[in-house]
Order: C-alpha cells, then sequence, then structure tokens
C-alpha cells in the first residue's frame, strides 16, 4: 500500500512539474526574445545615427557626386544612396542600376511627404528591399530627401552578429524579413522549430526576432526524456520496496519456524531429561525400601538404572556437543582407529534396549580394514545417534544392520532399519538442527531433533558426508562415509 501510494504521488507530482516547467521554458523564452529584440533595436538606430550623421555632414557641405561617391565607399553598410530634390527629380547618383526604378517609385509615395513637412527619419520597402528615408539640409536653405539601401550582408554581420554574440546557445535566434525570411540566424535553423517571435521597432519594416528550437532537443523532448527517467526510477524504487517486503515476510516466517523449532527442542530435550530421571528414581527408592527380596529382579532393577543413565548420558551428551558446533568450538582428534571394536562398543551399549525389543542385529564389518583416522568419540557418538534412531523408528519389524566396509577409497559405515521410513522430499531437512519429520508428536517419538545434524557435522568435521537412503514403510539405511587419510 505505502509502495502504491508513493507511487502515485509521484506519478502526479512528476506531471505537475513537466507542466511547469514547460510554462517556465516559455516564459524564458518570451524574456529571452523580447530582450535580444531591443538590443538589436538599439544597434540598429545607432547604425542609421551613424548612417545618417555622415549622410547629413557630406550633403550640408555641398558635396558633389564624387565626395558622395566616396561617401558610399567609406561606408560599407550603404549599398546605394539616393538623394531627391523638393520636385522629385534625382539629384544623385548619376547612373542607373537594375531595382533603382523600385526605391525611386517608393520615394515617390506619400509616405515621404510627411518626411518634407515635419522631418524625422522613415523605413520603406522599395520591392523587395528596405529603403531608410530621411529629409536632410543642403547647401543653403535647399533640403533634400536622402535614401539609403542597406547592405543587407553587413547588416547581419555587422549589426546582427555583434548583438546576439552573448545570448545563451540553448535555443537559436534569428531575424527574419517582411517575407519570413531568415537575414540573420545564430545556429543551424535546418530541422529546428520555430517557437516565438518579436518585431523589431527599429530597422527594416516587418522585420522580427524569431526564438527557434534547436533540431532534436526541443523543451517538452527533454520534459518527457527526464519524466521517463523518474519514472523508471520510482518503478525501481516501487519493485525494491514490494521485494524488501517478500524478503521481509519470508525472513519472519523462517524466523518464527525456527523460534518453534527452538520451542519444541527445548520441550522435547525436557521432556528426555525427565523421562530416564523419574524412571532412575521410582527403581532406586524401590530397592531403598528393601522391598524386593529376589536377587534376579534386584539385577534387572540395577540394569533398568544402568540403562536409563546411559541414555541421559548420551542425550546430555549430544546437547553439550551441539551447542559447541553451534558455538564453533567443537574439536575433533583424529587418530588411527579400528573399526571394528567401536561398531561392537557402539552396539554394546544399546544391548539391553536391542534385547528388550526383540531387535534382530546383524553386524557385518569387512575383514581386514585398515585403521582409520577418526576421532573414536566422535563417530561413537554419530554411529550411536544412527542406532539410536533405527530404535525410535521401528515398529513392527524390528532389524537393526550395521555394515561396515570399503567404498569410494574410504570407510563407510552403515545403518540400516527396516522401519517407518522417510519421504524422499524430507531427505535434505532432516539433517538441519532442530528438524523432525512432521514435527515431535504426530509420529509419537521423542526427540531433540539434532542428532542427524551432529552426525553431518562429525561427517564433514572429517571431510567425509553422510547419506540417507529411505521410503516410507521400508525402512531406512544411512550411511557414514569417511576418507582413509
Ligand atoms: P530426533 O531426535 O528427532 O530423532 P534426529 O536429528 O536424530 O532427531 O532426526 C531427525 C528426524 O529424522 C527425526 O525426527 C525423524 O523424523 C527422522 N529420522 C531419523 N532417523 C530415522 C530413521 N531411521 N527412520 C525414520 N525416520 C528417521
Amino acid at each position: 500500500m505505502p509502495a502504491l501510494v508513493v507511487a502515485a504521488l509521484g506519478f502526479v507530482s512528476l506531471r505537475q512539474w513537466a507542466r511547469s516547467s514547460e510554462l517556465l521554458f516559455e516564459v524564458q523564452a518570451r524574456d529571452m526574445a523580447a530582450m535580444a529584440a531591443e538590443k538589436a533595436d538599439l544597434m540598429l538606430r545607432g547604425a542609421e545615427d551613424e548612417i545618417l550623421r555622415r549622410v547629413r555632414t557630406t550633403v550640408a557641405g555641398g558635396a558633389d557626386a564624387a565626395a558622395l561617391d566616396a561617401l558610399v565607399a567609406a561606408t560599407p553598410l550603404v549599398k546605394r544612396l539616393f538623394l531627391i530634390d523638393r520636385g522629385g527629380r534625382t539629384i544623385y547618383p548619376g547612373d542607373r542600376r537594375p531595382g533603382d526604378a523600385d526605391v525611386l517609385a517608393a520615394l515617390g509615395g506619400a509616405a515621404v511627404g510627411t518626411l518634407w513637412e515635419h522631418g524625422g527619419r522613415r523605413q520603406l520597402l522599395a520591392g523587395d528591399h528596405a529603403v531608410l528615408a530621411s529629409v536632410v539640409d543642403g547647401p543653403g536653405d535647399t533640403r533634400v530627401l536622402a535614401a539609403i539601401l542597406c547592405s543587407e550582408e553587413v547588416l547581419r554581420r555587422e549589426v546582427f552578429e555583434a548583438t546576439f554574440k552573448g545570448l545563451g546557445a540553448s535555443t537559436v535566434v534569428a531575424v527574419l524579413d517582411h517575407r519570413d525570411r531568415p537575414v540573420y540566424s545564430r545556429g543551424s535553423l535546418d530541422g529546428a522549430r520555430p517557437m516565438l517571435s518579436v518585431p523589431l521597432r527599429a530597422g527594416p519594416p516587418q522585420w522580427r526576432v524569431a526564438l527557434y528550437q534547436p533540431a532534436g532537443s526541443s523543451a517538452r523532448a527533454s520534459v518527457r526524456r527526464q519524466l521517463a527517467l523518474f519514472t523508471v526510477a520510482l518503478g525501481g524504487l516501487v519493485v525494491v520496496i514490494a521485494a524488501a517486503a517478500v524478503v521481509t515476510y519470508r525472513l519472519t516466517r523462517r524466523e518464527a519456524e525456527a523460534a518453534q523449532l527452538k520451542a519444541d527442542f527445548v520441550a522435547n530435550v525436557s521432556h528426555d531429561l525427565k523421562t530416564p530421571l523419574s524412571v532412575i528414581r521410582m527403581f532406586a527408592e524401590t530397592l531403598e525400601l528393601g522391598r524386593v527380596r529376589d536377587e534376579g529382579r534386584r539385577h534387572e532393577y540395577f540394569r533398568v538404572i544402568a540403562r536409563e543413565s546411559e541414555r541421559l548420558s548420551r542425550l546430555i551428551d549430544n546437547v553439550l556437543n551441539f551447542s559447541r558446533v553451534e558455538a564453533g568450538r567443537r574439536t575433533y582428534e583424529l587418530e588411527p582407529t579400528a573399526i571394528e571394536p567401536l561398531v561392537r562398543d557402539t552396539l554394546d551399549a544399546f544391548a539391553y534396549p536391542l534385547a528388550q525389543r526383540g531387535f534382530k542385529v546383524e553386524v557385518s564389518v569387512a575383514p581386514a580394514l585398515p585403521e582409520v583416522p577418526l576421532d573414536a568419540d566422535a563417530v561413537g557418538q554419530a554411529l550411536a545417534n544412527l542406532v539410536d534412531n533405527a530404535i525410535k523408528y521401528s515398529d513392527e519389524r524390528c532389524t537393526v544392520r550395521v555394515d561396515a566396509r570399503l567404498a569410494d577409497g574410504g570407510l563407510a559405515l552403515s545403518v540400516s532399519d527396516e522401519g517407518i521410513g522417510i519421504p524422499g522430499e524430507e531427505h535434505a531437512r532432516i539433517f538441519e538442527k532442530f528438524y523432525r519429520v512432521g514435527r515431535s508428536d504426530t509420529q509419537g517419538r521423542r526427540g531433540s531433533g539434532v542428532g542427524l545434524a551432529l552426525v553431518r557435522h562429525v561427517a564433514e568435521a572429517h571431510r567425509g558426508r553422510v547419506t540417507v537412503e529411505s521410503e516410507p514403510g521400508h525402512g531406512s539405511r544411512f550411511t557414514l562415509w569417511l576418507p582413509l587419510t
């Protein structure tokens, strides 16, 4: 739920962010265009002022055609200069070039009339070109109309280039003429997307400063890219949260299972301690009271007490060794050991319970087995745990078979029974600490669940292994394999 809420909130705020950043981008672009137009106006007006000042000084001095030619030649921005008197006669230049007719025709219109009366300056369209017109004083009290055809090339190079030099590079700035043709552009216009334009107040009429989005870098696209990036990151976050939830759930479940197993372990061990203790106490008290007169019975009681004490010691040894293993403190001392006495001693310890439950015991130790380097106490205890289990988990068919032979270049000690057997899917788990098939009570047999864990530890400490072959109802066969060297 929190992950979904985070995802939803994240998505909504991302969309809002995308919208507001587009808006911000537009506002910034508008500001930038206005600023660029203002700067261009200032530069254009400055250039016009300078040209008109030069024309005025030259004309006021009564200049002849040669002086005017020199002025045009010395002012690159002036492509062509015309001087026209009040009667409409062209005083300068003497020659005619293609296009001049357009200019002269434009200067005959009413637009120029106001210039004669009120002075000032005006930008006119003559054919396809812009002409700057102004009435200036000639020698004496004559006045002439000066018309200047500006060189677009020089305008581009000297005015616009200087004006837009320091502008940011994220957008393309261009100047468009009255037919929307780019006169100047800072950066390539190929594939660029027009954003907005601001008209120029100075300079040729209907010229505009326009802003373009360079190809492949629109504001929307970059916002979208960021949006996609954030969405992926957010998705990743949600996945991580979900995965963490699953992992936490599993860990918690495992912890709960482990806690349950430990609780079972404590209950089982306590019970296993109590049973032999109460038997010992009962028989000892009976003997103490001197009520048993029959020597044979008394002997029997002593054997019970001895057997139960042995069981107690085995159980306590198991628990102590297990806690040593858990603490990493269990050490093993390997010494060359004869196998047959080891097997026999182990089985002897079980002579009474085996006999009492009528077990058929088969022992087979391969002849001429070499001495094997092992920790006799540890391996004896492992073997005892296997025999104990064989007795514990047998019902009607009471047979225990212990088999020692050489196999795979090592010693194989097998303990087989014809008891209840173990389902295949449990084979791996029965060697885990505290694990008992179907938990403890379902099988009606007490146990601590650490016996096989200890067997496996002993096997691995000897660089060997323990394996199980078993089927429910068909008995089990545990094999402890230890290397010979
Ligand atoms: P426990 O103290 O419960 O016997 P172990 O670690 O010795 O603990 O054994 C783990 C589980 O493996 C037992 O609870 C039992 O279910 C199963 N098991 C072990 N040996 C045998 C066997 N010979 N036959 C059937 N089941 C066995």
